[in-house]
Formats: C-alpha cells, sequence, structure tokens
C-alpha cells in the first residue's frame, strides 16, 4: 500500500486544493498533517483563528473517517517523525510565496531528505501563479514591478475552474490535541464552510453592488473573505469562478458585471502583491523605488502610542485603529486614511505601521501588508510622480458622510450631530455645554494639522528626490 502525508499550511480547506488532490492521487492512502510550528508565524488572532480551522477540518475528515495529526516540534523533524511512523515515502504541500515560506520549505525537504522521503509542492492560491503571468512580460526582469500592466495581461488569462473536493483519506490514532488559543477572531468565523456560506451570501446579496458601496466603510459592501483567503478556507479560484458564473448570466445587469469586475481587479491586486514580493523578497525591509531609500523616519514611542489606539483627533483615522484593535479588520477605505495619516501626516517609517497592523489585523499577510503600505507611504508600486495624500477630514465627509462608521468605532463621537463628530474641534463653547462633550476631555485634540504636516511632507520628499 502506498502512503503519503499532507502537509497543510495556510491552505486550511478540503476544495479545490490542486496541491492535496495531487497527493490524493500519488498515493493509497493520504494522511492530514498540520506542523505546530506554523502557529509560530502568526499574531495572537491569527493562531486562534488557524486553531478554529483545524478544529474544523478535524470534524470534517472525522466525519470521513480520516484524521489530521498535529507534528509538534520543528517542522522539518515533526513531519518527518509523522511519516516514519505512517510509513509515508513523501510528503506533499502547497508551495509557499513567500520569503520565510520559501525557507522553510528548503530546510523541511532537507530534514526530509535525510530519510529519503521527498517533498512535494504545487499549486498555491493564486488564481494565476506568479510565473504564468510573468512569462508574458515583455520588458527585462522578472515579475511586474506596477500594476496596471500585470493587470492587462493577468485579465487575459483563462482561469482555471475550481477543482473538486479530495480529502485526506488516512485515519491516523496518534493525531495529538490542538492546541487552545481562545476563539476571539472578530468578524470572519473559521473553517471552510464559513467561507463558503459567506461567498455564497455576497455573491447574491453584495458583488452586483459592489462599486456602489464597497468605498464607504458605513455599508458593510464588501465580501470581508480576507481572513478566509489568508488561511485558504478557501481558494481565489473559487472567489473568481463564482463571480464569472455570476457574471455569464443573462440576467444579469451591466452595472453589475462592472460591479463583479471590480471584486475581480481586487483579487489581481492581490495576485499582484504576491508576484512583486515573490520576485523580490527584499520588498518586505527596503523600499521598492530605490529614489525613496533613506526617506522613512521614525515617530517617538508617544506618537505611535496614540496613532495605535486611536487617538490622534481625526475620527477617520481613529475609527479605522479601533477597528484594527476589536476586530483585526479595517475597511479599505478607512485603512487607506488611517496609513497615509501615519506615513504622511506624522512622517512615519511604513515599516513601523506596517508591524504593527501585523501584529493585529486578522488577514495579517506579508505580501499584501508590505505592498500596500509601500504604496501608500509613496515608496512602492504606485505610478504617481507624488505620493497620494488623503485629507482625512475630506475623506470623512465623502466616505462617511451620516459618520456611521465613526460613530461603531469611536465611542465618544457617538451622541454628537453629524458635523460635530466629523470635526469634533469645531463644537464650539456653548454647543460643548449643550452637548456634554468637552475636547479634549472627551476626544483627543488633534495630533498635527494635516495642511501643514502634509506641506512639510512635500517639502521633505522633493528634496529627498532631488
Ligand atoms: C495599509 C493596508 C494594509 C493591508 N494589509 C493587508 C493584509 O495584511 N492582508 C490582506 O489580505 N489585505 C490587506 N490589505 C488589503 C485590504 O484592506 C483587505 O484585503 C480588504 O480590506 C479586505 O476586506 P474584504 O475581504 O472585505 O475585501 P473586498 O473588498 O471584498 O475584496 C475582495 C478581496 O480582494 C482582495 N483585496 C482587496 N483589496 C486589496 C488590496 N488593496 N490589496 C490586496 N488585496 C486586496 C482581498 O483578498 C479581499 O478579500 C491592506 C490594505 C491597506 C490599505
Amino acid at each position: 500500500m502506498t502512503v503519503n502525508l499532507y502537509w497543510f499550511r495556510r491552505d486550511l480547506r478540503l476544495r479545490d486544493n490542486p496541491a492535496l488532490s495531487a497527493a490524493r492521487a500519488a498515493a493509497q492512502t493520504t494522511y492530514g498533517v498540520f506542523a505546530s510550528a506554523d502557529f509560530g508565524a502568526l499574531n495572537i488572532r491569527q493562531r486562534a483563528f488557524a486553531c478554529g480551522c483545524l478544529k474544523k477540518m478535524r470534524a470534517d475528515l472525522a466525519k470521513r473517517d480520516a484524521s489530521l495529526t498535529l507534528c509538534d516540534g520543528p517542522a522539518g523533524e515533526a513531519i518527518a517523525a509523522a511519516a516514519r511512523r505512517l510509513g509515508a515515502r513523501a510528503v506533499y504541500c502547497a508551495r509557499g510565496y513567500s520569503r520565510l515560506e520559501r525557507e522553510q520549505e528548503a530546510e523541511v525537504a532537507a530534514v526530509l531528505a535525510r530519510d529519503d522521503i521527498e517533498l512535494h509542492t504545487g499549486r498555491a492560491d493564486c488564481v494565476h501563479e506568479p510565473e504564468v503571468v510573468a512569462e508574458k512580460k515583455q520588458a527585462p526582469g522578472d515579475g511586474y514591478l506596477v500594476f496596471p500592466a500585470f493587470y492587462d495581461v493577468w485579465r487575459e488569462i483563462p482561469a482555471d475552474p475550481p477543482g473538486p473536493e479530495s480529502p485526506p483519506n488516512g485515519r491516523d490514532d496518534e493525531d495529538g490535541p490542538l492546541p487552545d488559543f481562545g476563539g476571539a477572531f472578530g468578524v470572519a468565523g473559521p473553517g471552510e464552510a464559513w467561507a463558503a456560506d459567506r461567498l455564497t451570501h455576497f455573491i447574491t446579496a453584495s458583488a452586483g453592488d459592489y462599486r456602489t458601496n464597497a468605498e464607504y466603510p458605513g455599508r458593510g459592501g464588501t465580501s470581508r473573505l480576507a481572513a478566509s483567503l489568508r488561511f485558504g478556507c478557501i481558494s481565489p479560484r473559487q472567489i473568481y469562478g463564482a463571480l464569472a458564473e455570476k457574471m455569464s448570466r443573462s440576467w444579469t445587469l451591466v452595472e453589475e458585471r462592472h460591479s463583479m469586475q471590480t471584486v475581480i481587479r481586487r483579487l489581481a491586486l492581490r495576485d499582484f502583491f504576491i508576484q512583486l514580493g515573490y520576485f523580490d523578497p527584499s520588498l518586505h525591509d527596503l523600499e521598492q523605488q530605490p529614489k525613496m531609500r533613506g526617506f522613512a523616519s521614525a515617530v517617538s514611542d508617544e506618537t505611535l502610542q496614540r496613532f495605535a489606539s486611536g487617538n490622534t483627533g481625526y475620527p477617520l483615522v481613529d475609527a479605522a485603529m479601533r477597528q484594527l484593535r476589536a476586530e483585526g479588520h479595517v475597511h479599505q477605505r478607512a485603512a487607506i486614511c488611517a496609513a497615509s495619516f501615519f506615513c504622511i501626516d506624522l512622517g512615519g517609517d511604513w515599516r513601523t505601521g506596517r508591524d504593527l497592523w501585523m501584529d493585529q489585523l486578522l488577514e495579517a499577510d506579508e505580501a499584501q501588508c508590505d505592498g500596500n503600505w509601500q504604496r501608500i507611504a509613496g515608496s512602492g508600486s504606485d505610478q504617481a510622480s507624488y505620493p497620494r495624500i488623503y485629507n482625512p477630514v475630506k475623506q470623512a465627509r465623502y466616505f462617511d458622510a451620516q459618520a456611521v462608521y465613526i460613530r461603531r468605532y469611536v465611542p465618544e463621537l457617538a451622541k454628537l450631530p453629524t458635523s460635530a463628530a466629523l470635526a469634533p474641534w469645531s463644537v464650539d463653547r456653548s454647543h460643548q455645554i449643550e452637548f456634554g462633550f468637552f475636547t479634549p476631555d472627551h476626544y483627543a485634540k488633534q495630533m498635527v494639522d494635516h495642511a501643514t504636516a502634509a506641506r512639510a511632507f512635500l517639502a521633505r520628499y522633493k528634496a529627498h528626490r532631488g
């Protein structure tokens, strides 16, 4: 009887998992394993979420008389020990794209090789693999540095339809207890079933209106699938496939199709950032634009603390930072404003902001976090000649005009009339008494004046770029 192991990493699902299908096709018995060392790279919230996903998968596999084994200890040794114990001659897994995942893969392969066990890596979670898009590139160099050129090519490549379910079929009676990291996940639920339900809900209720609603943080018009994607509870191909299927129906309106195409464009952006980090892992530490190296500066501990705790005095920025702390998720528009405020108004180093988010975000992912922070800091893949400067007051007035989002996350402002919740500093003395609201007693005073800070940033930027 041929036996192999399937090492689940960040692909915690049984459906549309090409690497798992390859493992199943290669042996009569496939045992599912997870390396406890893989918890080490996650923040606290993510550990609880990953553990929740594993519990769900275990329950799912138990119904099929199969199991999921936790391999404790350094990944290579622990997986090799499980392979020896279960009589497996090969280990399969989905490839990693990030620097750390690839290093880990090489280490695990080397340890397994000592026991003559082969590590086979298969396709992971992009709509199109980085190499597939890169091979169409006309200009020299690996991969694409700017998104529009990437997207022009990406959108022309036919996407593979999602694959079938292919669960491991081996039952290991020594599967080991899962650790308990608690269960405070925030807004997303762990596991494949939650992600599938969420996708159905999104496709049915929101995807057709995505263009109208997604930019407004108070409206809840986005998919909320980022954490499920991060842990592979769903694959981007499944999302793409569901959108494409709905777009192909004759009764889908043109405007709905445009909306769904916008979601697909965002999946392409996700692939874009993955390939950026894949072809140039140095972007984790270094600015993508060489001219921006040496530009970023440090902020004081006090400044960082006020930003991190959502007490900058700018309601939209504070709502974003408090949503991050409360839910491990930030609405994209608010995230852009908060990150821009940190890099431009406070003059902070994008790496510091990125680290803060990597510590808290449920969907925290090196490639996505690096790519987005660099883009906002003006050192990344944006083609504009100047970094975009987002005025946090105007952005709030436009995208949260009724202060729905601000009131939800900044309780000090919840009872104020809308105009005052959007600009608490404008409440005059008589109204302060009427509302029982006094800045800065009840809400922080603005840390910096946006216009002055933006001018200072631009002057420094011009001087640096020469
Ligand atoms: C400063 C900053 C840091 C970020 N860090 C991360 C991160 O660590 N991990 C992460 O997954 N996303 C990150 N993002 C991207 C984005 O904010 C989230 O993916 C998105 O808000 C998730 O919500 P959703 O699932 O409802 O997205 P939807 O609006 O429903 O979009 C669908 C999917 O498209 C992808 N997507 C959408 N926008 C982006 C984007 N700007 N970049 C890459 N992919 C995108 C996501 O996978 C998302 O789930 C960051 C954005 C900013 C501005």
